[in-house]
């Protein structure tokens, strides 16, 4: 399934809870979930009662609600998944290391971009090097040692900057090291645990949505 390219604070509102897709946004009293609270999106949204979830529909939530977190489709997703499952130790948190450990997020936690649709654009556009070595592949994982960087060129690049100065505000994970605020290097120091990732997922529902 392709990338959902449509109003992005739709998906939060669908989800019901902030997924800080929108950039700086997400951090203002502008935001919609802030601002209108979680209602279903339409414009009846108002007047739908969110039904509590049980089971099966709230598994569904939890994996539609990490696939919009990382930006990624379906069969991307499940893939992940089933990587997940081949690695030793638990396969929840399997799966949400490897989502952390993808080069668009990894920008992104860094602060180098204010959402992670920036730093994948960032990554894809070819403004990051690991290594020293270019990378333009959103979905390259990291592991620990590596030192990602925006490529020289790119560091005085208006967005990069705007994003960096307001990354304090949007908390930076124990696991990637700012080595060089100048430069925009990053350097990763151990690969995430579950509790470095702050956003509210629920794991072990994914798992057993996929186990059926
Ligand atoms: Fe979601 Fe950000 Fe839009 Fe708020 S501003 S609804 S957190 S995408």
């Amino acid at each position: 399934m392709a990338r959902y390219r449509g109003p992005v604070c739709r998906l939060c509102r669908r989800e019901g809870v902030k997924l800080f897709l929108k950039g700086e946004r997400c951090f203002k009293p502008s935001c919609a979930i802030d601002k209108r609270g979680p209602q279903p999106p339409g414009q009846h949204g108002r007047d739908l009662r969110r039904g509590k979830l049980t089971g099966y529909g709230e598994q569904l939530r939890e994996k539609q609600k990490a696939k919009r977190i990382y930006g990624m489709g379906e069969g991307q997703f499940r893939s992940y998944f089933e990587r997940a499952v081949r690695q030793k130790g638990v396969t929840g948190e399997n799966l949400l290391a490897l989502l952390e450990r993808r080069l668009d997020n990894v920008v992104y936690r860094m602060g180098a971009a204010t959402s992670r649709a920036q730093a994948r654009q960032l990554v894809s556009h070819g403004h990051i090097s690991v290594n020293n070595r270019k990378v333009d592949i959103p979905s390259f994982q990291v592991k620990v040692g590596d030192m990602v960087a925006v490529r020289e060129n790119s560091v005085a690049n208006a967005h990069v900057q705007k994003a960096f100065q307001t990354a304090d505000g949007r908390g930076r994970p124990a696991w990637i090291e700012l080595v060089d605020k100048t430069k925009l290097v990053g350097k990763v120091t151990s690969l995430p645990r579950r509790e470095d990732i702050t956003q509210d997922i629920k794991e072990q529902m994914i798992v057993e949505l996929y186990s059926k």
